[in-house]
């Protein structure tokens, strides 16, 4: 396996934002995936586990230690309406496998963007489905001891956006996943997914690049009473009561608002789009701005969504 040095991040980002990591390695196998790890404990730098990218925003200044980027990319029937895939699949990819092969289940997931690891690791979800409801094991390797361990679904401890992975970040890589799907037909699931995307497309910025949603969804149990009885009209289950956090940013006059290559998207309040040449600086002064402009017109303290490195 190559070991490449002074890699740029940027490209691996679905933001298009970032320095670049002092070493990257690619591993296709868990043979591969278990060397990249000793060659990592051998050199004592830092980790990260690196995805489809779509979710993090990665600093200017890259990453001075080691990004391994599991491209571990295959489907493999193992039973009947049993698939194993690699955790460096694509979501996109697996959906095409899923309409190919006439298995249903995994629709919900059209257009989510990023890699069946990183659905896994934060129990990715929308429109009503979630990772988690089609998973019935998951292949990790362990980075302290290279030690491969299978999980069943409830030794995962998926919650909300939530898995044993993310609980217990960069000391396990997923390897690969078997997923439960039911049969189905192929245009009827095809079409339920060109659904999702479209919806997408027209609610989302999807024609700049972004990581997503900024900031968590504001649980209504965190607001005083009379925030959220002047709320009410807006909560929804996301799968517990909140107010969303992109209806409380778009009366914060803060849509459209830039700073250099980055703006708060006039089409979705919760995205900040890359239009062009940002860096993560300028997004993170649009970061600073809108907690802001939430907390001085309506005393709520916004959680980011992002991951940063
Ligand atoms: C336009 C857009 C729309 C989105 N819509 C949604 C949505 O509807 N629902 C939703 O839940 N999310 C959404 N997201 C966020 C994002 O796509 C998901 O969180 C996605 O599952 C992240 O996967 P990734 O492979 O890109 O992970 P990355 O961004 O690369 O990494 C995310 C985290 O996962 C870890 N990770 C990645 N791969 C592995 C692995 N193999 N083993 C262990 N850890 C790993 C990384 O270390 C990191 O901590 C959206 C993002 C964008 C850009």
């Amino acid at each position: 396996m190559n070991i490449r040095k002074n890699v740029n991040l940027a490209k691996y980002s679905n933001y298009k934002i970032g320095g670049s990591a002092s070493y990257f390695l690619e591993p296709k196998t868990v043979s591969e995936l278990k060397q990249a790890i000793r060659f990592a404990r051998g050199s004592k730098l830092p980790i990260f586990i690196l995805g489809g990218g779509t979710n993090l925003l990665i600093s200017d200044d890259g990453f001075k230690g080691i990004v391994i980027r599991p491209v571990l990319d295959f489907f493999k029937i193992v039973k009947r309406n049993f698939v194993e895939v690699g955790a460096g699949a694509s979501v996109k990819n697996f959906l095409k496998f899923t309409v190919q092969k006439e298995m249903s289940g995994m629709e919900w997931a059209g257009g989510l963007p990023g890699s069946v690891g990183g659905a896994i690791r934060g129990n990715a979800g929308c429109f009503g489905g979630e990772t988690k409801d089609s998973v019935v094991s998951v292949k990790s390797v362990r980075v302290k001891d290279g030690k491969i361990i299978e999980r069943n679904n409830k030794q995962c401890a998926f919650g909300y956006r939530d898995s044993i992975f993310k609980q217990r970040d960069g000391e396990e890589i997923i390897a690969s996943a078997i997923f439960k799907l039911k049969p189905g037909i192929a245009k009827d699931i095809k079409k339920s997914i060109e659904d999702k995307i479209n919806y997408r497309w027209s609610r989302h910025p999807m024609e700049h690049p972004s990581i997503g949603s900024t900031f968590k969804n504001i649980p209504l149990a965190s607001l005083t009473k009379k925030q959220q009885a002047l709320y009410r009209e807006v909560v929804k289950n996301d799968p517990f009561p909140v107010v969303p956090v992109a209806y409380i940013i778009s009366k914060a006059d803060v849509m459209g608002k830039k700073s250099g290559g980055a703006m708060v998207s006039p089409k979705h309040p919760n995205f900040i789009v890359n239009m062009g040449r940002a860096k993560a600086k300028d997004v993170e002064v649009l970061i600073g701005l809108v907690k802001k402009s939430v907390w001085d017109k309506f005393k709520i303290r916004i959680e980011e969504e992002i991951i940063r490195i």
